[in-house]
């Protein structure tokens, strides 16, 4: 599907339309025209042109209310598709996804150390290219790209300000995708992309003021208010990482001393086993290191699962501080709940449990203490499924504009 197809379906009505048919099918026109205050005739003839283009199909007989059983209609979620990509900053993992979240294809790329940005953006086309290779046949069923980027995002341009990890700047990725591709290109901060993947896939789409939280080799956030994604006025809304918890503290990639990154994230916690095994704390994780595993969080977290003190107490300790950071954010934001995900939170409950303790200690109400925090149930692919859920936002909803 190309560019101008996308913002024929996302023309006012039609969204509106497609956002019923999602929230409430199987539902009839006759319900559909009641529903949205739009004429019967009105209804009727979008419909009609929704179905023409295959996004809304007929489905099953509804109930008659006296004469003619009305036909349902639903969203063709099958029929169609979106590519989404996590990129960095470790790898750049691309999906296809139908509009349900279905993963038709996944691939995989490694980022290597001290890429350029040209490098980069020819990694990324390259990956589009060997998924739209794949899959020919649908080429027109596809109706955009997402990418879920690392680092500050201008998300009016699509342009990565800031790949702290990379340590690259402006990359100017929709312009360059929209020179390459036919498609309507969204490019998000990839804690934001996850936190929409949990408001569209997740089991908590009713939840109006949530955080998700990701903790990886960085921490970032993405805050959900009112049931919309909170940017700030420059784009760094959410990048918790760079929290300062101790002004004494180490010194971060940022430049500032003592950030919630130098003492929660993965890397934080390889440093510190590796500071202990260096001063002689005796743990069993030295004998697990060999060539096939090095010291990673992996390692450390099967170490804990098997009673080792030393990890016990470092996944503890960075459960601790994660509990610090994220009380702040509940005084600042009050969500009703927040979702952590990443490579950090497979630990499970060694840092789940310390977080919540910190959390039922320090926040400042009852009600706040107890503010509900679970781990992500979206798997593998949550952040590359944020991506996707990047351009269904835009087809779907109709909040933003005025009706
Ligand atoms: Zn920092």
């Amino acid at each position: 599907m190309q560019r101008g197809s996308f913002q024929w379906m996302k023309s006012l009505n039609k969204s509106i339309i497609l956002n019923e048919i999602r929230k409430n099918g199987p539902i009839s026109r006759a319900q559909l025209a009641k529903d949205i205050k739009l004429t019967p005739p009105t209804v009727g003839s979008i419909v009609k042109e929704l179905i023409e283009q295959g996004i809304v199909k007929e489905s099953e007989q509804g109930t008659s209310q006296g004469g003619r059983k009305p036909t349902m209609l639903v969203i063709n979620n099958e029929e169609f598709y979106i590519i989404g990509i996590d990129a960095g900053p470790s790898d750049l993992e691309f999906i296809l996804s139908d509009l349900a979240g279905n993963i038709v294809t996944h691939v995989i790329t490694e980022i290597e150390l001290g890429i350029t940005k040209e490098k980069f953006l020819s990694d990324l086309k390259q990956g589009i290219t060997e998924i739209l290779n794949k899959h020919s046949t649908i080429e027109e069923k596809i109706i955009g790209i997402g990418v879920a980027m690392h680092g500050v995002v201008d998300v009016d341009t699509g342009t990565s300000l800031f790949a702290p990890i990379l340590n690259l700047r402006d990359i100017p990725i929709k312009e360059e995708l929209e020179k390459e591709f036919n498609f309507t290109i969204k490019v998000e901060n990839d804690a934001r992309s996850l936190a929409l993947a949990e408001l569209w896939f997740g089991l908590d789409s009713d939840v109006s003021s949530m955080i998700a939280v990701n903790i990886g080799r960085g921490i970032g956030a993405g805050i959900i208010i009112n049931g919309k994604l909170y940017r700030g006025e420059n784009n760094i809304a959410g990048e918790i990482g760079h929290m300062t918890i101790d002004i004494n503290g180490e010194k971060c990639q940022c430049g500032n001393n003592g950030c919630l990154q130098t003492v929660a994230s993965g890397p934080a916690i390889i440093d510190k086993v590796k500071s202990e095994l260096a001063k002689g704390t005796e743990s069993m994780i030295g004998s697990l290191i060999d060539s096939d595993f090095p010291l990673s969080g992996e390692l450390v977290h099967r170490a804990a699962l098997q009673g080792d003190e030393l990890a016990i107490k470092v996944l503890h300790d960075t459960g601790r501080f994660l509990g610090v950071g994220l009380t702040n954010l509940i005084h600042v934001f009050n969500p009703s709940k927040i979702i952590i995900g990443g490579g950090v939170s497979k630990a499970g409950n060694f840092i789940l449990d310390p977080l919540k303790q910190t959390i039922a200690v320090s926040a400042l109400t009852s009600e706040t203490k107890g503010t509900v925090v679970v781990e992500s149930k979206l798997g593998e692919h949550a952040t590359a499924k944020g991506a996707v859920a990047l351009l269904l936002v835009e087809l779907f909803d109709v909040s933003n504009e005025e009706i």
